[in-house]
């Protein structure tokens, strides 16, 4: 397989064509972005870190019978991809009341929530991503009704397989977010990446932040907690 020319560069990946129009090869980067990219730093070893993890979890989803874009681990920074095309929504699982969350609706952040809820933001930065009805998917052409069901679906049974992943390795998995991907025949693909970049991950025991949290608030260094993410993860593989 070989790497082509850049197709598109994001905060935290950069994608490349290949000779295989159905692949592309991704880069893993080292830059951390928080408040929509008002917050930017270059922090080392976590592209690496975040690779390593995704690739984890993308190939256990595979093992469950969950459908997703990932082929293969290249290297620390690099995997290897199906080419879907992107639809614009963040689709976001929560179990337990925080974040945005918390905020909006003045609940104390860590409350359980009686069943995981589903919420759709639509992706747009110049909008700073808003929060978005099923209505609004619908009559803005971004998904057919049965897609979103789809979507919905897909999302919870990805959270019902990482509760009991994170589980295990003594971890709540308090929400994440996800997004999905078309094939070239239509068929819905579970993409980009799950990491502690994209889920509140808190240990079971203390509650410590072991997510990107650390990050956005300013509680330390993430690479340490990555790390530790990232260790149980692998522990738990070769156990
Ligand atoms: N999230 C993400 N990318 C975003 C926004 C949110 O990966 O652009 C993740 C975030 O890590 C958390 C979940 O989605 O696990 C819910 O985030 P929330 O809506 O609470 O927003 P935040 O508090 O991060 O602004």
């Amino acid at each position: 397989m070989k790497k082509e020319a850049l197709l598109y560069e994001g905060k935290a990946k950069q994608l490349f064509k290949t000779d295989d129009p159905k692949v592309v090869w991704v880069e893993y980067l080292n830059q951390a972005t928080a408040l929509n990219g008002a917050k930017k730093d270059q922090i080392a070893g976590k592209g690496e870190l975040n690779n390593q993890i995704t690739s984890l979890i993308f190939s256990y989803l595979h093992e469950v019978g969950i459908d997703n874009h990932f082929i293969k681990q290249l290297s620390e920074t690099e995997q290897l991809i199906r080419s879907v095309e992107i639809i614009p929504l963040e689709v976001v699982v929560r179990n337990v009341a925080a974040g945005s969350f918390a905020k909006r609706l003045a609940i104390t952040e860590g409350t359980p929530l009686k069943f995981p809820i589903v919420e759709f933001y639509f992706k747009n930065d110049a909008l700073d991503d808003p929060m978005i009805t099923e209505d609004h998917i619908k009559v803005l052409d971004i998904a057919t009704a049965e897609e979103i069901e789809t979507l919905r679906q897909m999302a919870l049974d990805v959270n019902e397989a990482l509760k009991k992943l994170f589980t295990e390795i003594k971890i709540k998995l308090v929400d994440f977010k996800l997004e999905f991907g078309r094939t070239e025949t239509g068929e819905i693909l579970l993409a980009d990446e799950v990491s502690p970049d994209t889920c509140r991950l808190w240990d079971l025991t203390t509650n410590d932040h072991l997510d990107k949290d650390i990050y956005r608030r300013d509680l330390g260094d993430i690479i340490p907690v990555y790390q530790e993410v990232y260790n149980r993860l692998n522990q738990r593989k070769g156990a």
